[in-house]
């Protein structure tokens, strides 16, 4: 070691895949979807519609679990909820909106809850009407209950934004906006170009 050698020039080093800013924050294009890195402080464009500035922010922790663990849950449900808690990787991102798009996501939310509500109601008043000599009553119902989870599933999930994946450090996102995704690179320092 020589105690008079210039400090070692370190040179910054590039990221390998994407691109960002010293002190900002990861983005890049991953297919269709757009990885993100987590707790980064996005531009105000609506993430659903592309409105801006965008006076909201949910505060919204993105879940993903790994598509292999669904083949444990078919074996067996009790072991597969297990090692998806355990495998399952979560990141957190205050997702600008609108207010219209904010409202529209705490709707779906509601759908989804009322279609679990009406699941659990449907399937045990059906049960009972069916097996009190009213099949023809207490069938539909049953149907109903399903029909009406999938139906407020399918709408709700509109309303939402969802994970692709998510890693140590970036989420990637389905479905934004074309607009917020283009914002999003563009304050991560990209230079993606422009579509
Ligand atoms: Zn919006």
């Amino acid at each position: 070691m020589n105690p008079y050698a210039p400090p070692e020039y370190r040179p910054h080093q590039p990221m390998a895949q994407g691109y960002g800013v010293p002190g900002g924050f990861a983005a890049w294009p991953d297919g269709p979807n757009l990885a993100v890195q987590k707790d980064a402080s996005l531009p105000a464009v609506c993430v659903k519609c592309g409105a801006a500035p965008a006076h909201q922010r949910k505060n919204q922790q993105f879940v993903w679990t790994p598509p292999w663990v669904f083949i444990i849950f078919f074996v067996s449900p009790i072991i597969g909820a297990i090692v998806a808690m355990i495998v399952q990787k979560k990141g957190r991102l205050q997702l600008p909106l609108c207010d219209l798009c904010l409202g529209r996501w705490k709707q779906g939310t509601l759908m989804v809850v009322g279609g679990v509500l009406y699941l659990f109601a449907a399937l045990f008043g059906g049960i009972i009407i069916a097996a009190n000599d009213l099949p023809e009553l207490g069938v539909p119902i049953l149907v109903s209950s399903i029909v009406v989870l999938v139906v407020a599933l399918v709408v709700a999930n509109k309303r939402f934004l969802r994970a692709a994946k998510v890693d140590e450090r970036m989420i990637t996102i389905r479905a934004l906006h074309p607009e917020a995704a283009r914002a999003i690179l563009a304050a991560a320092g990209s230079a993606a170009p422009l579509t």
